[in-house]
């Protein structure tokens, strides 16, 4: 009955403990790092029409037609091997709206943190 007893709180306690563990799984942080594995720069992959719908949500001046034409184009170019001046491969999401250069070319940041790119060039 004792070890009965004893027992019981560490059950509970485990019990606790794959409940946090189960949650932890879940939240953002977790996901963003399995994704940073899967593509070689640190970009967060985007489905093309998912960016057009957001870059226009941010940009509602921009047509459709417009940054949609510099995304295909950009992406087409990154896809022939186009790479910027400085050697590295084109970000396709920069590359649309400015010349066709590399992240950090346009962005003057080392490396991306949180910045997307097409799926199809990651
Ligand atoms: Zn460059």
């Amino acid at each position: 009955m004792a070890n009965r007893l004893k027992g019981y709180p560490i059950a509970q306690n485990l019990h606790t403990m794959s409940k946090i563990s189960f949650s932890w799984g879940r939240p953002g942080w977790l996901k963003r790092i399995r994704e940073r594995e899967l593509v070689k720069t640190g970009f967060i992959p985007i489905k093309l029409g998912e960016y057009i719908d957001r870059h226009l949500e941010n940009n509602p001046d921009t047509s459709r037609k417009e940054i949609e034409e510099g995304l295909q184009d950009a992406l087409g170019a990154y896809k022939q091997g186009v790479r910027c001046e400085c050697g590295e491969p084109i970000w396709v999401i920069g590359s649309a709206v400015v010349e066709y250069s590399c992240f950090t070319c346009i962005t003057g940041e080392a490396t991306p943190d949180d910045d997307l790119e097409i799926d199809e060039a990651c």
